[in-house]
């Protein structure tokens, strides 16, 4: 992939999570796609404390996620963008089309997950 192509899909990620973190601190409500599989029901009267709880869970996975798309444009500025930082194999478009954060390889990222 063309690091300007992956740049510029990077940055537009970046600023859906900034999106979605705002969602999240004023109390859900829009949908955001990603954050719509977490499970969100509608909020209950004296169920402040679990929503913030939950509140508090969506953001960390927005966060770490934001975490890893930096980590990618860094990747883009040092020119090792869509190689896995484990095995250095260069990742298929198709891959990065669909997870242009991603730093591993399929193969690789199993590999880190079975051993989670
Ligand atoms: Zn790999």
């Amino acid at each position: 992939m063309e690091p300007a192509v992956a740049r510029a899909r990077l940055e537009e990620l970046l600023a859906e999570l900034d999106a979605s973190v705002a969602v999240v601190r004023s109390g859900g409500g829009g949908d955001s796609g990603e954050l719509s599989t977490l499970d969100q029901h509608p909020a209950d009267s004296g169920a402040n404390l679990v929503d913030a709880d939950r509140e508090e869970a969506a953001l960390e996975i927005v966060r770490a996620q934001q975490e890893r798309v930096r980590d990618a444009l860094a990747r883009v500025d040092a020119g090792s963008y869509g190689k896995c930082i484990d095995c250095g194999r260069e990742q298929p478009d198709e891959r990065l089309e669909v997870r242009p954060e991603a730093e591993r390889c399929v193969d690789c990222q199993q590999r880190v997950e079975a051993t989670r």
